[in-house]
């Protein structure tokens, strides 16, 4: 069920000490512990089961700027800045190609979305573009169904999220960073009220700071240290194809279907509308907070109540440091896919691309994407507890984003000049007033 990762050989023996320790070894941990790295920053990546094991190796691999919150916009682009010379920069292959991507539009309502936005890519002075139904048909070749136009942004890309999280943590590695899989943080250590050590299975690091990349894991880590992080859980299903002749070289999103092409020559397939949020004991902790975004979504989000709720309740919200933490007893998080919504997805994209008929699949998985209440990442050093800095809760969209946030969490780390405006992204945002909110139509 879970797809297939490159493997990242982990280091012998974890160290007693560092300057940094990052919790969680996905595409944020990863580029994170690159730019650290590349600062000469003595750093250990710890990951509890393998390198990218849940969201960054189970997503669509869409590296987008369009349709993104426009709080997103200026790291989104210094991150396809990163993309562009990535395989470069990690001396590997991380599949990055810019094939342009196009959300394609069934009727006026849906062009007048889609044009809306384009307010926001203009003051970027972005490539995005409106089409019409003609030149999506061109650009996507062999449609059998006329669309009433389509936003279009030729600079947006793909990459392979297989291989890619692997290749930059292999970099941080040849640069001098510890990568140790299957290494569970249980927790931190504090002196004097800032953080001193983490303590991990396989031992104590003594370090003058900590960034948390856990995705999905975020908020109970937070929790253990006392600290409020609304972050909820939802399930987002896909599919491989068996490689394909002639399909489209651009990814698009249409209704109910959404594909990439891979290097492997098959492609990635999903609904696109068809999310699952499971009913746990946080749906009820933070409903106020997520009330705003479940009003613009509900659409294509499904509530569902299952076996997950008594494995969260049963889960503590702290425990011993020398006891074996949550983090162990779930190495990689491997949910079912919801198999219906991709035998819709294999219909609706048949219908509508007669070349992906008859295609065999070659294999399906889940993920569970880490949402906030604003949709937007935290990246951002927390207050309260002085060396403890926050990297997560990127709502489904951290992949392509993934090596401009570890540019931003490394500045903030080091107290370098940030990249760009960390401000958007702040921690304090759901506690000072601020009301964070989603942004309808993005
Ligand atoms: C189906 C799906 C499709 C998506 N499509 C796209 C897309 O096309 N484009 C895009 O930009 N984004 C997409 N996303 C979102 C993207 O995958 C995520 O935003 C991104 O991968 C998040 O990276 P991360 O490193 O924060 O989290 P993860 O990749 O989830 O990594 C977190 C890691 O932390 C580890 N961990 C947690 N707690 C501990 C601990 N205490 N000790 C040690 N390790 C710990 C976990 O084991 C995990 O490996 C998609 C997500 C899904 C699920």
């Amino acid at each position: 069920m879970a797809p297939r990762v490159e493997p990242v050989t982990s280091n012998e023996a974890a160290p007693s000490r560092a300057d940094v320790v990052i919790v969680g070894g996905g595409i944020i941990g990863a580029s994170t512990a690159l730019f650290l790295a590349r600062k000469g920053v003595s750093t250990v990546l710890c990951e509890k089961g393998h390198i990218a094991g849940e969201q960054s190796s189970r997503n669509w691999g869409w590296c987008r700027k369009m349709g993104r919150d426009p709080r997103e916009l200026p790291l989104i682009i210094e991150s396809l800045r990163l993309w562009s010379g990535m395989d470069e920069m990690v001396e590997g292959d991380t599949g990055f190609r810019r094939t342009g991507i196009l959300y394609l539009c069934e009727n006026e309502k849906d062009l007048a979305k889609r044009q809306a936005w384009l307010q926001y890519a203009n003051l970027h002075q972005l490539d995005s573009r409106m089409v019409t139904g003609d030149e999506a048909g061109r650009l996507l070749g062999g449609s059998a169904r006329r669309w009433a136009g389509a936003l279009y942004t030729a600079s947006d890309g793909r990459a392979e999220p297989q291989k890619a999280a692997p290749a930059i943590a292999r970099a941080a590695q040849r640069l001098g960073a510890t990568v140790l899989g299957g290494c569970a943080v249980r927790g931190i250590e504090t002196q004097a009220g800032r953080v001193a050590a983490v303590v991990t299975e396989k031992g104590r690091i003594a370090c003058a700071a900590v960034v948390l990349c856990g995705g999905a894991w975020s908020g109970l880590f937070c929790r253990s240290l006392g600290l409020t992080l609304p972050q909820l859980k939802v399930l987002a299903s896909v599919m491989r194809t068996a490689p394909i002749e002639g399909g489209p070289e651009a990814a698009a999103w249409g209704p109910g279907f959404a594909f990439r092409k891979r290097l492997d020559g098959g492609y990635t397939v999903a609904h696109g509308s068809a999310n699952v949020a499971e009913i746990v004991p946080d749906s009820f902790r933070f409903f106020v907070d997520f009330l705003p975004v479940l009003r613009i979504e509900w659409r294509d989000v499904r509530l569902r109540l299952g076996k997950r709720f008594l494995e969260e309740w049963r889960t503590p919200g702290r425990w011993a440091l020398d006891e074996v933490s949550p983090f162990e007893r779930v190495r990689v998080l491997d949910p079912e896919p919801a198999a219906a919504d991709l035998e819709a997805a294999r219909r609706n994209l048949e219908a509508a691309f007669p070349v992906f008929k008859g295609t065999a699949i070659a294999e399906r998985w889940a993920g569970l994407i880490d949402a906030t209440p604003d949709t937007v990442p935290v990246i951002s050093p927390v207050d309260k507890l002085p060396g403890f800095f926050i990297a997560t809760g990127f709502s489904g969209h951290g992949f392509g984003i993934g090596p401009g946030a570890g540019r931003l969490a490394a500045d903030l780390v080091t107290g370098d000049p940030p990249v760009v405006d960390p401000s958007p992204f702040r921690f304090s945002r759901f506690t000072d007033g601020s009301r964070p909110r989603p942004m309808a139509g993005v």
